[in-house]
């Protein structure tokens, strides 16, 4: 049930708040995973009780020029997701890995204890994904018609009875096995934020203590834990550090001038 009177202002304040604080504990070290349990659980309680901090729907509003279905003027979403933005460029994808609803549901259902599908075809997600950004434009700028709503993700959390309700819920359901779907074949938004984060300043890495047992790379749902992988798609989940044997092999810290080695 979404209560449409309160503003969504609060859910993007909350998102732009949690992901400094969580990008501090990554830092200090203070991270732990119990930690993101609670904020994916408040993330997915803000989805459904005020509709955000759904940045990929206010991205979609914004490009659709829908200032009342975005529920502001269009230029504070432009500086907020511009904002989001940016610090996504300076501390890597926390926006999607732990505050987005959307991103949230997903990646709550993926530790449903099942065996998991791994296709380790990361760049065949991002083509396809690259290709529904053009198709997202398209719809948008030329049908003026709404490409996230075919998908349900509104629906979906309004607890709607419509056939939009029912794709969405079958990807919650196809994220059980597959690891977010959604933000990785479809979001336009999180397209735009993979772009920051492929070049974020601080990024999860390996020191001069990883041994190269290649646990991180095996747990790794987007491939994304190789020494040279530019963290584009990493959702900052943390099982690559969970399975790690090596205190200290793998930190959150500044990307090397030389890469990421
Ligand atoms: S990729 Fe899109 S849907 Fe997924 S978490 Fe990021 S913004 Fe949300
Ligand atoms: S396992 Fe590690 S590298 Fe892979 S997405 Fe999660 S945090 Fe990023």
């Amino acid at each position: 049930m979404v209560f449409d009177q309160i503003p969504k202002m609060i859910g993007f304040i909350y998102a732009l708040v949690m992901i400094v604080v969580i990008a501090y504990l990554w830092y200090s070290g203070q991270w732990q995973q119990k930690i993101g349990w609670l904020v994916l659980v408040v993330s997915a309680g803000l989805g459904f009780l005020i509709f955000a901090p759904v940045v990929p729907w206010q991205f979609q509003q914004i490009v659709l020029r829908d200032e009342q279905g975005l529920g502001a003027p269009l230029i504070v979403g432009v500086i907020g997701l511009t904002f989001v933005f940016f610090l996504t460029l300076i501390l890597g994808r926390f926006f999607c890995g732990y505050l987005c609803p959307v991103g949230a549901v997903q990646e709550i259902a993926y530790h449903t204890p099942v065996p998991k599908t791994n296709p380790h075809q990361k760049n065949a997600f991002m083509a396809v994904r690259a290709i529904v950004f053009v198709l997202f434009l398209v719809m948008a700028f030329i049908l003026s018609a709404s490409l996230l709503a075919g998908f349900g993700v509104r629906d979906f959390f309004y607890l709607s009875l419509t056939a939009g309700t029912f794709v969405f819920t079958f990807i919650v359901l196809l994220s059980i096995t597959l690891y977010r779907p959604f933000c990785r074949l479809v979001c336009p938004y999180g397209a735009l934020l993979s772009l920051g984060a492929w070049k974020s300043i601080l990024i999860i890495q390996r020191t001069d203590a990883c041994i190269e047992c290649k646990k991180c790379e095996k747990a790794c749902p987007t491939d994304e834990a190789k020494r040279n992988d530019g963290k584009a798609e990493c959702y900052l989940c943390g099982r690559c550090v969970d399975v790690c044997p090596t205190p200290g092999a793998l930190i959150y810290k500044r990307r090397n001038a030389d890469g990421n080695k």
